[in-house]
């Protein structure tokens, strides 16, 4: 059985000093990291997901438009940041998720290609900890994974909720919490 390390929303928006909807320093502290598990995944020959925000401009449908500043509408918001696209080798054994919901793997093809692949852990990187990463991590519960999440790789604009979903992590889906 094969792993992926699984990048969530560690993008422009999200860890830049004037993303849209930043963590900041906690985001991009995180950097080095991911960036040692994408070379590690690259050398095993594992599969790498990125999985975005792809959210629409003034969407009226955007279940996240009253709570959150509008995020991930265009190619700069949405573009890796720092070094990490840099160091991912997208020949082999890549993937491009878009997604809408908070989850990575809510109406994507995520679950299939990776089934598809025989991928049966998945590793969690990226932000936010108690948003995206929570919720792709109990829908990777309920699917059957087996989940690894780095505490060095994910953060939040929130550390309360960060240290909550790392406690989740760990005392409720069943992870693995590095
Ligand atoms: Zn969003």
């Amino acid at each position: 059985m094969k792993k992926a390390l699984i990048i969530i929303d560690y993008v422009y928006d999200f860890v830049a000093d004037d993303g849209k909807l930043t963590c900041g320093k906690a985001g991009q502290n995180i950097e080095k990291k991911i960036i040692e598990l994408i070379t590690q995944f690259n050398k095993n020959e594992d599969f790498i997901v990125v999985a975005t925000d792809n959210h629409e401009l003034n969407d009226i449908y955007n279940r996240e438009k009253n709570m959150f500043p509008e995020h991930c509408i265009d190619n700069k918001g949405r573009a890796l940041y720092g070094n990490v696209e840099k160091v991912i080798d997208k020949n082999t054994n890549y993937l491009e998720i878009n997604k809408n919901r908070y989850s990575a793997f809510c109406a994507t093809a995520l679950d299939l290609k990776l089934k598809e692949r025989n991928v049966d852990e998945i590793h969690l990187v990226g932000v936010c900890t108690d948003i995206c990463i929570l919720h792709t991590a109990i829908e990777a519960y309920n699917l059957g994974y087996k989940t690894v999440i780095y505490k060095d790789a994910v953060a939040s604009f929130n550390e309360k909720g960060h240290n909550y979903a790392l406690d989740h992590f760990k005392n409720v889906l069943l992870a693995t919490v590095l």
